[in-house]
């Protein structure tokens, strides 16, 4: 992880940060420092040559007091029970932002599956899903795509599950296929919902969209489907990275050219029409709003200061360390936090599950419509709080999601 070996002492020094506002009272505030429950499985999976690997996979929830726990699966070599337990604390504070009825967890699997062929992932998936069966069900725990995770990971995950209760239960798992009662709209969900809070934001700082340029790192399902959105909304991306190469061209990327590029090469690099920078050389560049939509960590106390972007919007989760903030705070950037800004996604996970519980399916616009509602009443919610207060938008967004869960922690009580 990019800038910082132990990302949990992170999240317990910022809810110590907002506690400093919230004043709550020590059981309650210490029930808050500790996941609710953590499982760590061994995942044998039979390899295309016979062999048989062994992996280590994680499901954590971290706070379920306002509802069944929700997050993301990942599968990358960095992942461990430190980072599950930060990603599902940061899941729990964003599911309360948004007002949504579900706690916060997270999964994965320390893997490299780019190495990895599809029937590969595939048993891994099935034999990982039976491994954490005990703890997921949509009454308790539904897991969503994260990094390297995508709609067929969740089609065999909601297989396997059905196939261990005997019928089909779609409210397992969201971002599904649509013909297995996934949503319309889920795929785009958290880069629309992201550009509706960095709109909001244009406005609230008087900018024109039209003036505007945009860089992003990582180019997968946040940071591609982020590129194409805001070039419909006007604003020039000049600056684009995956995990292998950065690009940059002042002028402005054609991002249907680079998407193909990556279809037909898998990587950025080479891209013709811009030149080729360092990942450092790019966070750097010019360009008024920088999208970490990545990995962990990757602004950080050493790059912080060379930050030119007026607007970072945090597409990915935690890409920010502590002390990156505080020097970007100095330099009068404005931070879109994570847990506000990449909210999108768990606000359209929440539309597939009561869709798939309901059996009934909405049209597009409904669906684009009511996430547009949501994310535009949580970013006003966090400006309020943030201009009332006198905080930077991160310090506001947890001010109200770690007070929401502490109110409901505290009036369900303590069992027994
Ligand atoms: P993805 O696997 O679809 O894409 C990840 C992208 O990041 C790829 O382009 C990859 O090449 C690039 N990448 C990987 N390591 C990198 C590195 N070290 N430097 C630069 N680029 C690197 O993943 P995703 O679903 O787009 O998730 C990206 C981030 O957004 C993660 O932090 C995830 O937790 C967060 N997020 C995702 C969703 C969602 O709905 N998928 C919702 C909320 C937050």
């Amino acid at each position: 992880m990019a800038g910082n070996s132990n990302p949990f002492q992170e999240v317990l020094d910022r809810l110590e940060d907002v506690n400093r506002h919230l004043n709550l009272p020590p059981a309650l505030y210490h029930r808050l420092r500790s996941p609710r429950r953590s499982l760590i499985a061994t995942i044998p999976v039979r390899m295309d040559d016979g062999s048989v690997c062994y992996f280590e996979g994680y499901r954590v929830h971290y706070n379920t007091a306002r509802g069944p726990a929700k997050g993301g699966i990942r599968y990358h070599p960095n992942v461990s029970l430190n980072e599950m337990i930060t990603l599902a604390a940061l899941m729990t504070w964003k599911c309360a932002v948004i007002d949504v009825p579900f706690g916060g967890a997270k999964g994965g699997i320390a893997c490299d599956s780019t190495k990895m062929s599809r029937n590969e992932i595939k048993r891994m998936t099935r034999r990982y899903t039976h491994e954490i069966a005990m703890l997921i069900g949509p009454e308790s725990d539904i897991p969503a795509p994260d990094m390297y995770t995508n709609e067929q990971v969740m089609a065999w995950i909601m297989d396997t599950y059905s196939t261990i209760k005997g019928y089909s239960v779609p409210g397992v798992v969201t971002g599904k296929p649509v013909c297995i009662g996934g949503s319309l709209g889920r795929k785009t969900a958290t880069s629309q919902g992201l550009v509706t809070v960095l709109l909001e934001t244009v406005k609230h700082l008087g900018l024109s969209t039209k003036d505007l340029t945009a860089s992003i790192i990582g180019f997968g399902n946040v940071g591609a489907a982020a590129a194409e959105i805001l070039c419909e909304k006007g604003l020039r991306i000049v600056g684009l990275a995956d995990s292998r190469a950065a690009i940059y061209n002042q002028k402005g990327l054609d991002i249907k050219a680079v998407k193909k590029h990556k279809a037909d090469t898998k990587s950025l690099a080479g891209f013709k029409d811009a030149e080729q920078v360092s990942m450092e050389e790019l966070i750097g560049l010019k360009c008024d709003v920088l999208i970490p939509a990545a990995v962990e960590g990757q602004i950080n106390s050493k790059n912080a200061n060379s930050i030119k972007a007026r607007i970072i919007a945090e597409g990915a989760n935690d890409p920010t360390t502590r002390e990156a903030d505080a020097i970007l705070n100095d330099k009068g950037v404005f931070v879109l936090p994570d847990i506000l800004a990449n909210a999108g996604g768990v606000v359209v996970s929440y539309f597939e599950w009561v869709q798939d519980i309901q059996r009934y399916f909405w049209h597009e616009d409904e669906i684009q419509k009511r996430l547009e509602g949501i994310m535009t009443k949580a970013f006003k919610h966090v400006m309020t709080i943030a201009l009332d207060k006198k905080v930077d938008m991160r310090t506001a967004a947890m001010i109200l999601g770690v007070g929401r869960v502490a109110e409901a922690s505290a009036v369900r009580g303590l069992y027994p």
